[in-house]
């Protein structure tokens, strides 16, 4: 293990700083969270912006339009776009990080000349459709039906959590082809055009007042087979693909953003009265601060230990899923924390006199949904018994 950056490492630091430096002062405010034609617009830009510049795709092949970076690189550009707070890959996020990469992989040469580059540039917005009702933490159980009709492939079912679905142009979508194959041999990966006649998408409003999530109600949605992405009932492995392009850079920015908002905290608990002085009076609340500040600092190590196994074997194992464990419950503890700070003002989710109450109760009720996304913390730490301390399996339990 390396943990250190090499001359070239800091050479591409160096002028990513520069060009960030140079282009952001342009880029303008970040659009009402609401308003969703504004956000659209801006995440496309900045995105059209890193691909004129050439970082787009940093992680990406060459071949295929990326830079190609090493796993250290692309923690280098979250690093310093996340330290010049450029914007984040926002509505860009599946087609960057889930089903580009997928593409580059599986798909057919005219599937990646189709899609790649309008992905790359921010053009075409892509959404996740894996989830159903029964089927989340065991996908595999997945029910939405494809049957085949000539060229298309004829699906009916139900979406759930669909991220982004309202504003998206295609859906990579796991759908059922075998009703009667084993659950996880029954599955294909295909490419769902979002306005395709069928598609009825009705946006889900979560605690935090946001609508980023969608379900899906898909009625005889009729899907070309020439969008099938891999062979038919291939689809589990071809998901899978997906998370091997997950080098333990998934949370850099999120981690980097909690050391800022540790920070915050000392700030607010130096504003907040009690009994005559400030919460940051009380030394036991002090003490809680600083535990936190040394686990964030902790888990960053492990960060760069990850990224640095992943550089050498082209994986990060089982301490991705350590990562994700200890992250979660850290950031739960932080809103806690936060909250208990801002007592009665943690009640309003807009900011209130001079406290930045709205970050911090976001920041809470977004620590939830951490510890679901991309696997929840039971099943994290279902594979941490299994595979890091060899427990046994659980019985009944095949999450692939
Ligand atoms: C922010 C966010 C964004 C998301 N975006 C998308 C998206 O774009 N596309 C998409 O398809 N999905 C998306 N999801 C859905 C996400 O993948 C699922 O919520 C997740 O897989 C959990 O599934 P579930 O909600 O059905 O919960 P369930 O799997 O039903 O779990 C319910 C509870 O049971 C526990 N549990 C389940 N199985 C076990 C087990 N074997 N052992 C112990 N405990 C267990 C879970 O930990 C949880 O506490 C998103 C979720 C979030 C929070």
């Amino acid at each position: 293990m390396d943990l250190r950056y090499t001359d070239e490492e800091e050479q591409f630091r160096t002028e990513l700083r520069a060009w960030l430096e140079s282009v952001l002062p342009d880029v303008g405010p970040t659009p009402d969270r609401s308003d969703w034609p504004a956000r659209r617009a801006y995440d496309s830009r900045w995105q059209r912006t890193l691909h004129d510049a050439g970082y787009a795709g940093i992680n990406w092949p060459r071949d295929y339009g990326g830079r190609g970076a090493s796993p250290t690189e692309h923690l280098i550009f979250l690093e310093e776009t996340e330290r010049a707070r450029a914007p984040y890959v926002g509505m860009n996020f599946v087609g960057l990080l889930h089903a580009g990469p997928t593409l580059v992989v599986e798909a057919t040469p005219e599937q990646k000349e189709h899609h790649l580059p309008g992905i790359l540039r921010g053009d075409h917005i892509w959404c996740q459709g894996f989830s159903e009702p029964s089927a989340g933490s065991d996908l595999a159980s997945l029910r939405c039906r494809a049957v085949r009709d000539g060229d298309d492939y004829v699906v009916s079912g139900q979406k759930i959590w669909t991220s982004f679905a309202h504003v998206a142009d295609y859906c990579e979508m796991l759908v059922r082809t075998d009703t009667d194959a084993p659950k996880h041999r029954g599955i294909t990966w295909l490419i769902m055009p979002m306005d395709a006649p069928g598609i009825d998408v009705r946006p889900l409003r979560t605690m935090e007042g946001s609508t980023e999530f969608c379900e899906m109600y898909l009625d005889e949605v009729r899907i070309p087979v020439s969008n099938r992405v891999g062979n038919e009932n291939d689809g589990w492995r071809v998901a899978m693909v997906t998370l091997s392009f997950e080098r333990g850079t998934a949370f850099v920015s999120e981690m980097l953003d909690s050391m800022e908002l540790c920070r915050e905290l000392a700030e607010l608990a130096r504003k907040v009265t009690r009994r005559g002085g400030t919460a940051w009076d009380d030394l036991g609340l002090r003490r809680e601060l600083g535990m936190l500040a040394a686990e964030l600092d902790a888990l960053w190590a492990l960060t760069r230990r990850n990224i640095s196994e992943a550089t050498r074997t082209g994986l990060v194992g089982a301490g991705g899923n350590v990562f994700k464990l200890a992250y979660t419950d850290l950031r739960h503890r932080m809103g806690d924390l936060a909250l208990r700070l801002l007592d009665r003002a943690s009640l309003s989710l807009d900011d209130i006199g001079e406290l930045p109450t709205g970050r911090h109760v976001q920041g809470r009720i977004h620590a939830l949904s951490m510890s679901i996304a991309a696997g929840t913390s039971q099943v994290q730490k279902n594979i941490v018994a299994e595979r890091l301390l060899g427990q046994p399996k659980e019985r009944g339990w095949t999450s692939g």
